[in-house]
């Protein structure tokens, strides 16, 4: 699961997260529990609360109130975002998956943006007049995240194949009709 600080300010879901998974590995090889281990990248899409804090919510409603778009630190940090249906895809199918395919797998959209480039994008998208603006970079912040899919393509014939172009479009819609 990448590089982890175990004592930060985020610590506490980072080690949540891999805690949960060392215990499901542990029943799997003690007990023979079936499980099934999927490490989730980024995702998004309609449904997503708008008051979440994650990155796309937060630039389609600054975007579409007219505020500006909070990037943090310089924008240039990527990462990479898997439209839901895509993510669902890949859920059902590892649950479909033989027994002995326990993983961990990978899920996620391997094509990478930066925060900037997204900012930009949604601006577009919505039409709207927000300016950019820099506020500082939260601990802990990685500089780059990309996942490698290799084994979802090898082993569930799955690849992510809605853009994040078009992604956005229904993820904005879908926050038109709720914010009004
Ligand atoms: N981010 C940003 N502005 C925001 C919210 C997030 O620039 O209003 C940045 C954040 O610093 C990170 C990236 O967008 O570099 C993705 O953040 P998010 O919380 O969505 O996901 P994660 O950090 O878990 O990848």
């Amino acid at each position: 699961m990448g590089r982890v600080n175990p004592v930060g300010l985020y610590s506490f879901y980072d080690e949540g997260k891999r805690c949960a998974e060392t215990l499901f590995l542990d029943y799997y090889c003690q007990y023979n529990i079936k499980i099934k281990v999927l490490h989730l990248f980024n995702t998004y899409g309609p449904k997503m609360q708008p008051n979440d804090w994650r990155v796309i919510g937060n630039f389609i409603v600054q975007a579409l109130r007219g505020d500006n778009i909070t990037i943090y630190g310089d924008g240039l940090q990527t990462r990479c975002f898997c439209y839901v249906d895509d993510l669902i895809e890949a859920l059902v199918r590892m649950m479909n998956s033989p027994v002995g395919l326990v993983g961990p797998v990978n899920l996620g959209n391997p094509r990478e943006f930066t925060v900037r480039e997204l900012a930009e994008k949604v601006v577009h998208f919505t039409g709207s007049k927000s300016k950019l603006i820099f506020m500082p970079l939260p601990q802990d912040d990685p500089k780059q995240r990309q996942p490698d899919i290799k084994l979802a393509r090898d082993k569930l014939s799955w690849e992510p194949t809605i853009s994040l172009d078009d992604g956005l479009k229904e993820t904005i819609a879908y926050f038109k009709k709720i914010l009004g």
